[in-house]
């Protein structure tokens, strides 16, 4: 048994090693605040290196141990930065999407929906200012041959490794290239988009005639961007494949200081409705010098994560820049016409642009908290009602004496009203409710010996450990008006 054990340990802890170090970031990759020229350095790196690896790699073991996230390909020894969402990690980030989606789309009157493809034309990547613009600046060691963000290099003579001399500073673009079609030349060349913005601009007469709409408008859209990071890291914060949740807001000229601040207002305000601290969340607005050249205000949302204060989402307004650069590289314009004054004009943009992956990691993150000592301690993930991966368990104490069959009933029940629900007879109720606290479920239903007499079933909240009767036949309603209520 021991010689079988200790290899298979061995194993074990060496995986687990190099999955922990997968995410720890080398001293010189901790963020990417800057994009000649779209963005300028105003801070070198941020990470708190004495807190980031333990509370850090609790999470990530947390997150892989109980489903949320696994590294992409891990059998094969992983892909750095790509990652996979288990089954409790798709829930959450599914229901991360369907809150940002319900605020802006589903609870308004003033913003459409849009599923723009990922391939695009690549004069798009021209127009936006892509393919010249969007990169980093790089340098690589002649002599151990490490690669480097400059902006995050102090000294660009020599490599802060191992003293060796550093190349020249090279542009290097972010975007993932690949090729339309059967033959591999310059003129099959399509890029995969790094922002889902530009599929909004390029639709956006497509969609204000269709939609029949009047600025002030937005549209909106979920989906994959693709940029080919020189520094990912920090676990999911940074990765090469992410989601972005995108919003486009066209506005009179005139009003666009007045939307801009609504936009940074409301959006602030959505993490702290679904429950992220308040004094770990903050807005910063961008000084002049960051600012993109062709936008007029640009704020980001900040939430401090165990490696530092670091973006979630930015606000920006962009002027008219994307609507007439796009006029101009296809020849077709893209004014508005404003049927009252009989003109056409650009409308301002103002842009909340937010990291669905990103938010799902500040939700884990900020949810998480190791409570009580001794017999009492518990980890639990104190995550609001709407985003939770799992709403309700349910648990039978044993699974004799019609226990299980009143279960299996209230199961049914809560399945057929759409509730997430999970069912569980294993192990003692103790472990069970552990479990569920970890998942970050609300609320756990029991079914015990007083429910065969009383027809009574105990309910268990997760944040209070508050448990008291309800009628088992009932149970399903409450927990149905309870999910509503916290999530109105
Ligand atoms: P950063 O400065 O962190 O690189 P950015 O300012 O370039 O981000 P934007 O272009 O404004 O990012 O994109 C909007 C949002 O998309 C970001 O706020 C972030 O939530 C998300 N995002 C951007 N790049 C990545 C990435 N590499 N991995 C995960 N999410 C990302």
């Amino acid at each position: 048994m021991y010689l079988i054990t200790l290899p298979l340990s061995l194993l074990l802890s060496a995986s687990l090693t190099y999955f922990l170090q997968s995410f720890i970031p080398s001293e010189d990759a901790v963020r990417s605040d800057y994009r000649f020229p779209f963005r300028i350095p105003w801070r070198s790196t941020v990470m708190a290196a004495s807190t980031t690896p333990d509370v850090m790699s609790t999470i990530v073991s947390l997150a892989k141990r109980r489903g949320f996230v696994f590294q992409s390909s891990e059998i094969y020894g992983g892909l750095n930065s790509c990652w996979d969402y288990g089954p409790l990690g798709v829930e959450l980030k599914r229901n991360v999407k369907e809150a940002w989606w319900r605020s802006m789309v589903h609870g308004r009157r003033d913003i459409v929906g849009l599923d723009a493809s990922i391939l695009m034309h690549p004069s798009v990547w021209q127009a936006s200012g892509h393919l010249s613009g969007f990169t980093d600046p790089l340098v690589d060691c002649k002599n151990c041959k490490e690669r480097f963000r400059a902006d995050h290099l102090e000294n660009l003579k020599t490599c802060p490794k191992c003293g060796g001399e550093l190349t020249e500073v090279r542009k290097f673009n972010l975007m993932f290239k690949t090729f339309m079609g059967p033959v591999e030349d310059e003129s099959a060349t399509v890029y995969m988009r790094p922002e889902t913005a530009q599929g909004i601009f390029v639709n956006f007469l497509n969609v204000q005639q269709a939609a029949r709409l009047k600025p002030p408008f937005g549209i909106a859209q979920i989906g994959k961007s693709f940029r080919n990071e020189i520094t990912p890291g920090n676990f999911t914060y940074r990765t090469r494949e992410f989601e972005q949740m995108e919003m486009e807001y066209f506005v009179p000229v005139a009003d666009d200081a007045q939307w801009y601040d609504y936009w940074k207002n409301a959006r602030h305000a959505w993490y702290l409705s679904l429950g992220i601290k308040a004094n770990k969340l903050r807005l910063r607005e961008h000084a002049r010098e960051e600012l993109a050249h062709y936008a007029k205000a640009c704020c980001d949302v900040e939430y401090e994560f165990p490696f530092g204060w670091s973006e979630l989402e930015g606000i920006a307004n962009r002027a008219d820049f994307d609507l007439k650069q796009h006029s101009e590289h296809s020849g077709k314009s893209l004014a508005y016409f404003d049927e009252e004054t009989k003109q056409h004009y650009f409308p301002y943009v103002i842009e909340p642009a937010a990291g669905a992956d990103r938010a799902t990691l500040a939700f884990l993150v900020d949810s998480y908290a190791v409570e009580g000592e001794g017999k009492e301690a518990r980890t639990v993930l104190r995550l609001h009602p709407a985003l939770a991966p799992i709403k309700v368990a349910v648990l039978p104490l044993v699974k004799r004496d019609g226990m299980p069959e009143i279960a299996e009933k209230i199961y049914a029940d809560l399945l057929k009203r759409s509730v997430r629900s999970f069912y569980d007879h294993a192990s003692s109720i103790g472990r069970r409710y552990a479990r569920q606290d970890e998942a970050g479920t609300p609320f756990c239903i029991t079914v015990d010996g007083q429910t065969v007499q009383d027809d009574t079933v105990t309910i268990r909240e997760r944040d209070s450990r508050l448990q008291y009767r309800v009628a088992a036949e009932s149970v399903a309603t409450i927990i149905t008006d309870k999910l509503k209520e916290a999530t109105q």
